[in-house]
C-alpha cells in the first residue's frame, strides 16, 4: 500500500476541515437513509390509524407517498466521496438538509391535521405525538454532526403543532406543554451530543495524522530525509516486478561517496553528516520527477530508482549529477568540503536479470567497478 496515489489520497484527509466535512457527510447520509424509511412507515400506519379507514378520500395515502419520494431523494443524494473540495461537500449537505426539513415540516403537519379533524383524543393523533417523540429524540441523537441544521429541524418539527397546539385546537394545550418540555430536552440533549461527536472526529483526525507521520517515518531516513533502505526495497521490488509484466524500462543507480571515512577523519563527524545531508540535498534536486525515488540504503551508500528510463539515459543522467556534484561542494562551518561519488548505473535486463536483487547486484558491481577504475566516475552496465 505504498504507491504514489495512495499517498496522495491519504495527505488530502489530513486536512482537518476536508476530513470532518466529509465524515460528518458520511455520517448523515448513512444515518438519514434509515430515518427516511421510519416516516414512510410511520405515515401509512398513521394513515390508516383514520377512522374509518374504509372512507379515507384517495389523497389521504399522498403522505406516505411524499415519504417515499423524499426517502429516494435521501438515497440518491449520495455523498460526493472522492471530491477534495468543501465546497463539495457543503452543497451536498444543505441539499441533503433540504429533504430532512421537508420531512419535519410534513409531520408538523400530520399532527396539525390529526388534532384538527379529532379536536381531542384520537389514536391518529397518537401516532403522531409518539413519532414526533421518536424523531425528536432520532435528530438531537443521530444528527448532532450538524448542530445548526439539527436545531432547526426540531424547530420545524415541534413548533408549528405547539402553536397550534396552543391557540387554535380545543383542549390542546396540555399537548403544546408536553410537545414543548419534550422539544426543548431534545434541544439540551442536541447540544451534548454534538459536543460529543466534535470531540470524537478531532480524536479520529488526530489520531489519522499521528498514524500518517509514523508511517512517514517507517519509510524516511533521519538524517537525510531521503527515503529509507526498507522503503527503497519495497519500492524496487514494485517497480521491478511492474516493470517486468509491462516489458518496459526501468533503471537503477547505486551511488556510494568516494573517501567518505576520511572526510569524517578530517572535519569531525558533525562535517560528515553535513556532507551527507548536502549530497541528499543535490540528489533530490537532481532526480525529481514523479517516477523517480532517491534512498540512502547505508551510511554513505545511495540508490535512485528510475521508472521509465532506459540504461542510456540512466548513465546520462548519472553523470549531470556527478557533475552537479562536483560543482556543489558541501559548505561546513567556514570550510568547504569537495565531495566526489562512485556510480553504477543500469536497468532491468529481462533475459537476464531474474529478480529484483540480481539487477541490483549488476548495478551494485558497477559502482565497485568504479571504485576499483579509481572513484568519481560511472561505469555503466
Ligand atoms: P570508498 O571511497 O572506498 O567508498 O571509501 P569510504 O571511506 O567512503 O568507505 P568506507 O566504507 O571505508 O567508509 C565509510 C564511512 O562512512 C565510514 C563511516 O564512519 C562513515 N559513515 C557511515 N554512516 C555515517 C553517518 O551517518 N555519518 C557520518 N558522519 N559518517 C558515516
Ligand atoms: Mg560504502
Ligand atoms: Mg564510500
Amino acid at each position: 500500500m505504498h504507491d504514489a496515489a495512495l499517498d496522495a489520497f491519504a495527505d488530502r484527509w489530513l486536512d482537518a476541515d476536508l476530513y470532518r466535512l466529509r465524515r460528518a457527510a458520511r455520517d448523515l447520509y448513512v444515518r438519514a437513509l434509515r430515518g427516511g424509511i421510519y416516516y414512510a412507515a410511520a405515515s401509512a400506519v398513521f394513515v390508516m390509524t383514520i377512522e374509518p379507514v374504509r372512507e379515507l378520500p384517495w389523497f389521504a395515502w399522498i403522505s406516505p407517498i411524499a415519504y417515499l419520494v423524499l426517502a429516494l431523494l435521501r438515497y440518491l443524494n449520495k455523498v460526493p466521496e472522492g471530491s477534495t473540495e468543501s465546497d463539495d461537500y457543503r452543497r451536498w449537505r444543505f441539499r441533503h438538509w433540504l429533504v430532512i426539513d421537508a420531512g419535519c415540516v410534513l409531520w408538523s403537519g400530520h399532527m396539525i391535521a390529526a388534532g384538527l379533524l379529532s379536536q381531542g383524543y384520537s389514536v391518529t393523533l397518537t401516532v403522531g405525538l409518539l413519532c414526533c417523540f421518536a424523531y425528536n429524540s432520532a435528530i438531537c441523537h443521530a444528527f448532532a454532526m450538524n448542530r445548526r441544521a439539527a436545531y432547526l429541524a426540531l424547530t420545524l418539527l415541534s413548533l408549528p403543532p405547539i402553536i397550534a397546539f396552543a391557540f387554535f385546537i380545543h383542549d390542546g394545550l396540555p399537548i403544546a406543554i408536553g410537545l414543548a418540555v419534550q422539544g426543548s430536552y431534545a434541544m439540551a440533549m442536541l447540544d451534548r451530543a454534538s459536543k460529543d461527536y466534535a470531540t470524537q472526529i478531532s480524536n479520529e483526525h488526530a489520531l489519522l495524522l499521528s498514524r500518517a507521520e509514523t508511517e512517514r517515518l517507517v519509510r524516511t531516513d533521519v538524517l537525510t530525509g531521503l527515503s529509507n533502505r526498507r522503503e527503497y526495497e519495497h519500492r524496487w521490488e514494485q517497480a521491478w516486478h511492474m516493470a517486468a509484466r509491462q516489458g518496459g524500462d526501468l533503471a537503477l543507480l547505486v551511488i556510494d561517496l568516494d573517501y567518505f571515512k576520511q572526510i569524517n577523519d578530517t572535519y569531525g563527524h558533525a562535517a560528515g553528516d553535513a556532507c551527507l545531508r548536502h549530497f541528499a540535498q543535490i540528489l533530490s534536486q537532481q532526480f525529481r520527477r514523479a517516477g523517480d525515488l532517491c534512498a540512502r540504503i547505508g551510511g554513505e551508500e545511495f540508490a535512485v530508482i528510475l521508472s521509465g528510463i532506459s540504461a542510456f539515459e540512466a548513465a546520462k543522467l548519472g553523470r549531470d549529477f556527478s557533475d552537479a556534484l562536483i560543482k556543489s561542494p558541501c559548505p561546513y562551518r567556514d570550510q568547504i568540503i569537495s565531495i566526489t561519488a562512485s556510480i553504477g548505473a543500469g536497468a532491468a535486463d529481462w533475459d537476464q536479470d531474474p529478480d529484483p536483487a540480481a539487477t541490483f547486484a549488476r548495478i551494485d558491481q558497477a559502482c565497485y567497478e568504479a571504485k576499483k577504475q579509481g572513484r568519481s566516475r560511472l561505469v555503466a552496465v
